[in-house]
């Protein structure tokens, strides 16, 4: 019963991105009641009981407790783990008609409708807190509030989206997520029912998902996604009676501003990214040999920053002359220094910065477009995706070359340490995952005259699109 993922790694990041409150639960089914005797730390249940019961002994008490058929207090439980069939009394409405529901014809309806693990296969249960790497488990169990959980839905969205259903038979959904997490082999959330309630101790806020074991590294990993696209929990409010055009992302909001820049001309903006030392000047230039024009927003970041510019202006304003050098060109390693550790005077610059730079970058756009209406004007942003402009251009292309070398190019050329080079990149979206934004990708990896062949075919393929956008305008 050895362990293939480092569990306890995988469960403290989780819990710290969601802030549960009770241990994730693995969650194993047994073919020999023997297994049990295997597995470390493990407890009996002292008297019949419920299995949400036992489930909240693990959660809650960290207990690591196994169970058999006679362990259960009644048939219901276990029939749902498939660990035994149900007695007539169940099956023919009399039981659900006692409490649930108005008749005995309704009772037998709601019996039937329950998902259950079918019988033959199994003959025991063990669970225990998933952190202490128990047993290799077949499901894990995660109660937590609506919103953690809908955070857990949006990570096993993160890739391969897929809208998830989920059902609640009413009374015992313990089988909504247990029973059909094993017989569909995917994610199953539900409501706690009152018995779980009250015999479980889940609160009043709680929800349960069963994830399959092998599902937990695609959660966590769409969780550090979101968190480092800002997506956390607790969830921060931003207002209901303010403004919401500051907190929404750009792509919601600005939508005036994207006409502006598309225009009504047959202009194709390309927004060209990549990691540092990717290779995307080199690229942009080859492009511009063919034809494309090229603005370059570290030219810009520059130029918008001159001595007497508006934005100089603004920050010698707030900062002091201290950030000025002898030539009153700003002294950029003094000012990092200051914002590095300062936050709010972080964001106070760049509100200096960022409204001129994108002045300046509408205006160069639309000059090159007044100039020639068929522009393919190729835009080099090398954040262009952390900073979320990715809605601003028709095409994007990325330049690529696999983290690792990137790493080792970037060491070479800044003659850094890898080291250092990884932490630098490491304030950048891994490159892997910006491939998920891309409409192009060239690959770096080769020599020049590979990347040029890449281009050469790009180039084309450019014009194509652009000629099929202007043909769907016309329609
Ligand atoms: P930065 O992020 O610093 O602006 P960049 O992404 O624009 O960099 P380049 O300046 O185009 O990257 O390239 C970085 C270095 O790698 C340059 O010295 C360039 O000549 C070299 N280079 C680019 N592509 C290749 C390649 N395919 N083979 C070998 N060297 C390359």
């Amino acid at each position: 019963m050895g362990n293939k993922t480092d569990w306890e790694k995988l469960v403290r990041r989780m819990e710290i991105l969601m802030r549960l409150k009770s241990f994730p639960v693995a969650f194993k089914l047994l073919q020999d009641k023997k297994e049990l005797k295997q597995i470390p730390f493990m407890r009996r249940p002292p008297h019949k009981m419920t299995m949400c019961q036992m489930i909240t002994l693990v959660r809650n008490f960290d207990w690591t407790i196994g169970a058999d058929l006679n362990d259960f207090l009644t048939a219901m439980c276990p029939s749902i783990i498939g660990l035994t069939d149900l007695p007539e009394m169940f099956t023919d409405g009399t039981f659900r008609s006692i409490v649930w529901v108005k008749t005995k014809k309704e009772g037998k309806k709601y019996e039937a409708s329950l998902q259950r693990v079918p019988t033959g296969k199994y003959k025991a249960l063990v669970m225990a807190p998933l952190v202490y790497k128990p047993f290799e488990p077949d499901i894990v169990l995660i109660y937590a509030n609506p919103a953690q959980i809908m955070l857990l839905i949006n990570a096993l969205q993160f890739e391969d989206y897929e809208a998830m259903h989920f059902s609640c038979v009413g009374e015992s959904s313990c089988s909504d997520a247990i029973a059909r997490c094993y017989l569909t082999g995917k994610p199953a959330m539900t409501i706690p029912c009152y018995g779980e309630r009250r015999y479980g101790h889940a609160q009043d806020e709680d929800l349960v998902m069963a994830l399959p074991a092998g599902y937990m590294e695609k959660a966590l990993a769409g969780l550090e996604s979101l968190y480092r696209r800002g997506i956390r929990y607790p969830i921060s409010f931003a207002g209901a009676e303010g403004d919401l055009s500051a907190a929404f992302p750009g792509s919601y909001g600005q939508m005036d501003q994207l006409e502006k820049l598309k225009g009504t001309d047959n202009r194709l903006l390309l927004g060209l990214t990549g990691g540092i030392a990717s290779g995307k000047t080199t690229v942009a230039n080859m492009l511009k040999e063919l034809g494309a024009p090229i603005v370059d927003f570290d030219v810009i970041s520059r130029q918008v920053v001159e001595p007497g510019e508006k934005a100089w202006q603004q920050i010698v304003d707030f900062f002091g002359k201290q950030v000025l050098q002898k030539d009153q060109q700003l002294d950029r390693k003094k000012l990092s220094d200051i914002v590095f550790s300062d936050l709010e005077k972080k964001k106070k610059l760049e509100s200096f910065i960022h409204p001129q730079i994108e002045i300046e970058f509408v205006r160069q756009v639309n000059e090159i477009a007044a100039a020639d209406p068929n522009a393919i004007i190729q835009v080099v942003i090398p954040l262009l995706i952390e900073i979320n402009m990715q809605y601003m251009f028709h095409k994007l292309l990325l330049v690529y070359i696999p983290q690792e070398e990137l790493t080792e190019r970037l060491a070479i050329r800044d003659s850094i340490k890898k080291e250092q080079a990884a932490t630098i990149l490491s304030n950048q979206l891994p490159i892997e995952e910006k491939k998920g934004y891309a409409d192009y990708i060239v690959n770096n990896q080769g020599s020049l005259e590979e990347t040029k062949k890449q281009v050469t075919e790009l180039w084309e393929t450019l014009k194509k699109t652009q000629q099929e956008m202007i043909a769907a305008r016309k329609k």
